[in-house]
Protein backbone atom coordinates (compact mmCIF):
# COMPACT_ATOMS: atom_id res chain seq x y z
CA UNK A 1 0.00 0.00 0.00
CA UNK A 2 1.65 3.22 -0.75
CA UNK A 3 0.22 5.98 1.23
CA UNK A 4 1.22 9.58 1.19
CA UNK A 5 2.89 11.59 3.06
CA UNK A 6 1.60 14.20 5.00
CA UNK A 7 4.60 17.40 6.49
CA UNK A 8 3.56 19.41 9.03
CA UNK A 9 5.19 21.93 9.24
CA UNK A 10 5.06 24.44 12.64
CA UNK A 11 7.86 27.27 13.13
CA UNK A 12 8.45 28.19 16.73
CA UNK A 13 10.03 30.94 18.57
CA UNK A 14 9.79 31.18 22.82
CA UNK A 15 6.77 28.56 22.65
CA UNK A 16 7.95 26.19 25.59
CA UNK A 17 4.46 26.81 26.91
CA UNK A 18 2.12 25.35 23.91
CA UNK A 19 4.49 22.97 22.54
CA UNK A 20 3.16 20.31 24.40
CA UNK A 21 -0.32 20.91 23.73
CA UNK A 22 0.66 21.88 20.16
CA UNK A 23 2.29 18.29 19.49
CA UNK A 24 -0.61 16.31 21.28
CA UNK A 25 -3.31 18.43 19.00
CA UNK A 26 -2.20 17.70 15.97
CA UNK A 27 -1.22 14.50 16.88
CA UNK A 28 -4.57 13.35 17.48
CA UNK A 29 -6.02 15.44 14.50
CA UNK A 30 -3.07 13.21 11.73
CA UNK A 31 -4.28 10.25 13.40
CA UNK A 32 -7.33 10.97 12.48
CA UNK A 33 -6.75 10.85 8.58
CA UNK A 34 -5.55 8.30 6.74
CA UNK A 35 -2.40 9.02 5.70
CA UNK A 36 1.59 9.07 7.11
CA UNK A 37 2.68 11.72 8.86
CA UNK A 38 5.66 13.66 9.81
CA UNK A 39 6.07 16.60 12.11
CA UNK A 40 8.81 19.34 11.35
CA UNK A 41 9.24 21.87 14.36
CA UNK A 42 11.48 24.45 13.30
CA UNK A 43 12.77 26.20 16.66
CA UNK A 44 13.56 29.80 15.69
CA UNK A 45 16.54 30.17 17.95
CA UNK A 46 14.14 30.57 21.17
CA UNK A 47 15.82 30.79 24.77
CA UNK A 48 13.41 29.30 26.92
CA UNK A 49 12.97 25.82 26.98
CA UNK A 50 11.32 25.20 23.35
CA UNK A 51 13.75 22.91 22.15
CA UNK A 52 14.63 21.09 25.26
CA UNK A 53 10.72 20.09 25.11
CA UNK A 54 11.07 19.68 21.42
CA UNK A 55 13.92 16.88 21.76
CA UNK A 56 12.41 15.11 24.64
CA UNK A 57 8.92 14.74 21.89
CA UNK A 58 11.35 13.60 18.98
CA UNK A 59 13.03 10.91 21.33
CA UNK A 60 9.96 9.06 21.83
CA UNK A 61 8.16 9.59 18.22
CA UNK A 62 9.84 8.94 15.21
CA UNK A 63 7.83 11.01 12.76
CA UNK A 64 9.02 13.70 14.23
CA UNK A 65 12.09 16.19 13.49
CA UNK A 66 13.92 18.78 14.69
CA UNK A 67 15.72 21.73 13.50
CA UNK A 68 16.96 24.71 15.42
CA UNK A 69 18.21 27.64 14.30
CA UNK A 70 21.69 29.48 15.51
CA UNK A 71 19.47 32.62 16.40
CA UNK A 72 15.82 34.18 15.24
CA UNK A 73 15.59 34.30 11.86
CA UNK A 74 12.27 35.01 12.07
CA UNK A 75 8.87 33.68 11.41
CA UNK A 76 8.62 33.58 7.35
CA UNK A 77 12.44 32.26 7.68
CA UNK A 78 11.82 29.37 9.56
CA UNK A 79 8.63 28.74 7.77
CA UNK A 80 10.86 28.25 4.46
CA UNK A 81 13.25 25.89 6.31
CA UNK A 82 10.39 23.84 7.48
CA UNK A 83 9.08 23.35 3.85
CA UNK A 84 12.78 22.66 2.65
CA UNK A 85 13.00 20.01 4.90
CA UNK A 86 9.60 18.42 4.70
CA UNK A 87 9.47 15.38 2.50
CA UNK A 88 5.61 15.12 2.65
CA UNK A 89 3.44 14.73 -1.25
CA UNK A 90 1.52 17.70 0.70
CA UNK A 91 2.80 19.76 3.54
CA UNK A 92 0.60 21.98 6.02
CA UNK A 93 1.91 25.11 7.83
CA UNK A 94 0.62 25.92 11.07
CA UNK A 95 1.60 28.02 13.78
CA UNK A 96 2.56 27.07 17.23
CA UNK A 97 -0.06 28.73 19.15
CA UNK A 98 -3.41 26.76 18.29
CA UNK A 99 -5.27 30.01 17.01
CA UNK A 100 -5.64 27.90 14.25
CA UNK A 101 -7.84 24.82 15.13
CA UNK A 102 -5.37 21.94 13.84
CA UNK A 103 -8.52 20.25 13.04
CA UNK A 104 -9.06 21.73 9.90
CA UNK A 105 -6.32 19.78 8.45
CA UNK A 106 -8.60 16.73 7.74
CA UNK A 107 -10.95 19.69 5.84
CA UNK A 108 -7.41 20.44 3.69
CA UNK A 109 -6.47 16.92 3.03
CA UNK A 110 -9.60 16.05 1.42
CA UNK A 111 -10.07 19.00 -0.80
CA UNK A 112 -6.14 17.96 -2.19
CA UNK A 113 -7.17 15.02 -2.58
CA UNK A 114 -9.81 16.56 -4.80
CA UNK A 115 -6.92 17.86 -6.65
CA UNK A 116 -6.62 21.25 -5.26
CA UNK A 117 -2.61 22.48 -4.74
CA UNK A 118 -3.38 25.12 -2.49
CA UNK A 119 -5.91 24.90 0.16
CA UNK A 120 -5.70 28.15 2.62
CA UNK A 121 -7.48 29.02 5.78
CA UNK A 122 -9.31 32.41 5.75
CA UNK A 123 -10.00 34.20 8.77
CA UNK A 124 -13.51 34.54 9.23
CA UNK A 125 -13.24 36.40 12.39
CA UNK A 126 -10.34 36.73 15.03
CA UNK A 127 -10.67 36.41 18.56
CA UNK A 128 -8.44 37.09 22.00
CA UNK A 129 -6.32 40.10 19.65
CA UNK A 130 -5.97 43.41 20.27
CA UNK A 131 -8.10 46.03 18.38
CA UNK A 132 -5.19 47.59 17.30
CA UNK A 133 -3.77 43.91 15.39
CA UNK A 134 -6.91 43.44 13.73
CA UNK A 135 -7.23 47.03 12.73
CA UNK A 136 -3.73 47.41 11.45
CA UNK A 137 -4.20 43.30 9.96
CA UNK A 138 -7.34 44.38 7.80
CA UNK A 139 -5.96 47.29 6.74
CA UNK A 140 -2.71 45.64 5.59
CA UNK A 141 -4.30 43.22 3.40
CA UNK A 142 -7.12 45.85 1.92
CA UNK A 143 -3.59 48.14 1.39
CA UNK A 144 -1.28 45.07 -0.23
CA UNK A 145 -4.69 43.59 -2.31
CA UNK A 146 -4.64 47.08 -3.99
CA UNK A 147 -0.98 47.48 -4.51
CA UNK A 148 0.22 43.85 -5.13
CA UNK A 149 0.22 42.72 -9.03
CA UNK A 150 -0.63 39.20 -8.22
CA UNK A 151 -3.67 38.51 -6.49
CA UNK A 152 -3.05 37.60 -2.82
CA UNK A 153 -6.36 36.44 -0.54
CA UNK A 154 -7.39 38.80 1.76
CA UNK A 155 -7.11 38.00 5.75
CA UNK A 156 -5.33 34.63 5.21
CA UNK A 157 -2.09 34.10 6.94
CA UNK A 158 0.30 31.30 6.53
CA UNK A 159 -1.87 28.44 7.76
CA UNK A 160 -2.38 26.18 4.63
CA UNK A 161 -1.93 22.82 2.87
CA UNK A 162 0.47 22.74 -0.23
CA UNK A 163 1.00 20.12 -2.75
CA UNK A 164 4.82 19.26 -3.49
CA UNK A 165 4.94 20.76 -6.67
CA UNK A 166 4.32 24.31 -5.01
CA UNK A 167 6.70 23.38 -1.82
CA UNK A 168 9.08 22.86 -5.19
CA UNK A 169 8.29 26.78 -6.81
CA UNK A 170 9.12 28.12 -2.66
CA UNK A 171 12.18 26.17 -2.57
CA UNK A 172 13.15 27.73 -6.09
CA UNK A 173 12.53 31.24 -5.03
CA UNK A 174 16.00 32.25 -3.74
CA UNK A 175 14.58 35.67 -2.46
CA UNK A 176 15.57 36.68 1.69
CA UNK A 177 12.81 39.22 2.62
CA UNK A 178 9.97 36.34 2.23
CA UNK A 179 6.49 36.92 2.02
CA UNK A 180 5.61 33.39 2.20
CA UNK A 181 1.48 33.77 1.73
CA UNK A 182 2.70 36.08 -1.42
CA UNK A 183 5.12 33.84 -3.36
CA UNK A 184 1.96 30.90 -2.80
CA UNK A 185 0.05 33.18 -4.77
CA UNK A 186 2.29 34.34 -7.32
CA UNK A 187 3.16 30.69 -7.85
CA UNK A 188 -0.23 29.85 -8.75
CA UNK A 189 -1.72 26.73 -9.08
CA UNK A 190 -5.45 25.77 -7.89
CA UNK A 191 -6.36 27.26 -4.83
CA UNK A 192 -9.01 27.62 -2.50
CA UNK A 193 -10.13 28.74 0.61
CA UNK A 194 -11.54 27.63 3.70
CA UNK A 195 -13.24 29.75 5.99
CA UNK A 196 -12.67 29.26 9.99
CA UNK A 197 -12.48 31.35 13.19
CA UNK A 198 -9.16 32.26 14.36
CA UNK A 199 -8.64 31.44 18.30
CA UNK A 200 -7.48 33.12 20.94
CA UNK A 201 -3.49 31.99 21.46
CA UNK A 202 -3.48 28.61 23.59
CA UNK A 203 -0.94 30.15 26.31
CA UNK A 204 1.81 32.81 26.27
CA UNK A 205 1.72 36.20 23.96
CA UNK A 206 2.41 37.39 20.23
CA UNK A 207 5.98 37.18 18.91
CA UNK A 208 4.95 39.63 16.50
CA UNK A 209 5.63 43.10 18.10
CA UNK A 210 4.87 45.59 16.19
CA UNK A 211 8.29 46.28 15.00
CA UNK A 212 8.34 42.65 13.06
CA UNK A 213 4.66 43.60 12.00
CA UNK A 214 5.67 46.54 10.19
CA UNK A 215 8.94 44.52 8.79
CA UNK A 216 6.73 41.87 7.64
CA UNK A 217 3.86 44.49 5.93
CA UNK A 218 6.47 46.58 4.56
CA UNK A 219 8.31 43.10 3.21
CA UNK A 220 4.81 41.89 1.43
CA UNK A 221 4.64 45.42 -0.24
CA UNK A 222 7.83 45.94 -1.67
CA UNK A 223 8.33 41.82 -2.71
CA UNK A 224 5.10 42.25 -4.52
CA UNK A 225 4.49 45.87 -5.65
CA UNK A 226 6.54 48.38 -7.52
CA UNK A 227 3.51 50.91 -7.03
CA UNK A 228 5.20 52.48 -4.10
CA UNK A 229 8.11 53.72 -6.34
CA UNK A 230 5.53 55.23 -9.09
CA UNK A 231 3.70 57.07 -6.20
CA UNK A 232 6.76 59.14 -5.51
CA UNK A 233 6.91 60.44 -9.01
CA UNK A 234 3.18 61.04 -9.23
CA UNK A 235 4.24 63.25 -6.10
CA UNK A 236 7.15 64.49 -8.04
CA UNK A 237 5.23 65.50 -10.53
CA UNK A 238 2.28 66.82 -8.54
CA UNK A 239 5.00 69.11 -6.89
CA UNK A 240 6.39 70.35 -9.56
CA UNK A 241 2.81 71.41 -11.16
CA UNK A 242 2.36 73.06 -7.76
CA UNK A 243 5.83 75.12 -7.72
CA UNK A 244 4.84 76.19 -11.26
CA UNK A 245 1.41 77.78 -9.91
CA UNK A 246 3.51 79.70 -6.90
CA UNK A 247 5.31 80.97 -9.95
CA UNK A 248 3.11 82.13 -12.18
CA UNK A 249 1.14 83.61 -9.07
CA UNK A 250 4.68 85.88 -7.74
CA UNK A 251 5.03 86.62 -11.41
CA UNK A 252 1.67 88.27 -12.14
CA UNK A 253 1.61 89.89 -8.79
CA UNK A 254 5.18 91.24 -9.35
CA UNK A 255 3.07 92.58 -13.28
CA UNK A 256 -0.16 93.84 -11.78
CA UNK A 257 2.18 95.95 -9.29
CA UNK A 258 0.95 94.38 -6.07
CA UNK A 259 2.30 96.19 -3.19
CA UNK A 260 4.57 94.54 -0.41
CA UNK A 261 6.63 92.13 -2.25
CA UNK A 262 8.67 90.95 0.81
CA UNK A 263 5.49 88.85 1.64
CA UNK A 264 6.88 85.84 -0.56
CA UNK A 265 8.03 84.42 2.54
CA UNK A 266 5.50 82.34 3.76
CA UNK A 267 5.13 80.40 -0.41
CA UNK A 268 8.60 80.16 -0.03
CA UNK A 269 8.89 78.27 2.72
CA UNK A 270 5.77 76.55 1.88
CA UNK A 271 7.37 75.56 -0.96
CA UNK A 272 10.44 74.54 0.37
CA UNK A 273 9.19 71.98 3.18
CA UNK A 274 6.35 70.82 0.42
CA UNK A 275 9.68 69.79 -1.52
CA UNK A 276 11.67 68.77 0.45
CA UNK A 277 9.31 66.59 2.44
CA UNK A 278 8.47 64.67 -1.27
CA UNK A 279 11.89 64.89 -1.98
CA UNK A 280 12.24 63.15 1.45
CA UNK A 281 9.27 60.74 0.83
CA UNK A 282 10.55 59.66 -2.73
CA UNK A 283 14.03 58.76 -1.23
CA UNK A 284 12.94 56.96 1.28
CA UNK A 285 11.01 54.82 -0.66
CA UNK A 286 14.02 54.44 -3.17
CA UNK A 287 15.95 53.39 -0.15
CA UNK A 288 13.61 50.33 0.64
CA UNK A 289 13.80 48.95 -2.19
CA UNK A 290 17.58 49.63 -3.02
CA UNK A 291 17.83 48.06 0.45
CA UNK A 292 15.94 45.30 -0.43
CA UNK A 293 18.63 44.52 -3.64
CA UNK A 294 21.68 44.55 -1.25
CA UNK A 295 20.41 42.30 0.92
CA UNK A 296 19.93 40.02 -2.14
CA UNK A 297 23.13 40.65 -3.41
CA UNK A 298 24.71 39.60 -0.53
CA UNK A 299 23.86 35.88 -1.25
CA UNK A 300 24.01 34.92 2.80
CA UNK A 301 22.07 31.99 3.46
CA UNK A 302 18.83 32.08 4.40
CA UNK A 303 19.23 31.12 7.70
CA UNK A 304 21.60 28.86 9.91
CA UNK A 305 20.75 25.21 11.79
CA UNK A 306 22.73 24.91 14.99
CA UNK A 307 20.54 21.20 15.77
CA UNK A 308 19.01 18.94 14.01
CA UNK A 309 17.19 15.90 15.34
CA UNK A 310 16.15 13.35 12.53
CA UNK A 311 15.72 9.84 12.83
CA UNK A 312 17.21 7.19 10.39
CA UNK A 313 15.73 4.32 9.90
CA UNK A 314 17.29 0.98 8.49
N1 LIG B 1 7.45 32.80 15.24
C1 LIG B 1 8.73 32.42 14.81
N2 LIG B 1 9.71 33.38 14.79
C2 LIG B 1 9.47 34.69 15.13
C3 LIG B 1 8.16 35.06 15.51
C4 LIG B 1 7.17 34.08 15.55
O1 LIG B 1 8.98 31.27 14.50
O2 LIG B 1 10.40 35.49 15.07
C5 LIG B 1 6.38 31.76 15.26
C6 LIG B 1 5.62 31.66 16.57
O3 LIG B 1 6.26 30.79 17.48
C7 LIG B 1 4.28 31.12 16.10
C8 LIG B 1 4.12 31.74 14.72
O4 LIG B 1 5.42 32.13 14.30
O5 LIG B 1 4.29 29.72 15.96
C9 LIG B 1 3.19 32.93 14.71
O6 LIG B 1 3.56 33.86 15.71
P1 LIG B 1 2.52 34.54 16.69
O7 LIG B 1 1.44 33.56 17.06
O8 LIG B 1 3.27 35.13 17.83
O9 LIG B 1 1.94 35.70 15.76
P2 LIG B 1 0.44 36.25 15.74
O10 LIG B 1 -0.46 35.06 15.65
O11 LIG B 1 0.27 36.99 17.00
O12 LIG B 1 0.41 37.11 14.52
MG1 LIG C 1 -0.50 33.55 16.95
Amino acid sequence: MSQKLLSVVVPMYFEEEVVNECYARLKSVLDSINMNYEFVFVDDGSKDKTLELLSAIADNDKTVRVYSFSRNFGHQVAVTAGIDKAKGDAIVVIDADLQDPPELIADMVKLWEEGYEVVYAKRKKRLGESKFKLLTAKLFYRVLAKLSDVEIPLDSGDYRLIDRKVAEVLKSMPERNRFIRGMVAWAGFKQIPIEYERKERFAGVTKYPLKKMLKFALDGIASFSIKPLKISQYLGFFAVIVSIVIFLYAVIYRIVGGKNLVYGWASIMTTLTFLGGIQLISVGILGEYIGRMYDESKNRPLYIIKKEIEHHEE
